[in-house]
């Protein structure tokens, strides 16, 4: 055992690119998603039948409508 290789224990390469909007000019990272406001985790998007949010993890469902002009 003479290979003393540093050891790379850094965290594996995640798959932020699915999450992450890279705006390569501005070097910087976007969250492309949203969040969920109940368990905080990534929300994924849908566009059908109606847009909306939706958590997988405790189903939370978020509408997305067209902000009225005057509520
Ligand atoms: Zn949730």
């Amino acid at each position: 055992m003479s290979e003393s290789k540093p050891s790379e224990k850094r965290a594996p390469k995640a798959r932020l690119t699915a999450l992450y909007e890279i705006d390569a000019q501005k070097g910087a990272a976007k969250l492309k998603n949203r969040k969920c406001p109940r368990c905080g985790n990534i929300m994924a998007h849908h566009k059908a039948p109606v847009e909306r949010w939706t958590c997988g993890s405790c189903s939370f469902t978020d509408f997305v409508k067209a902000t009225t002009a005057k509520g």
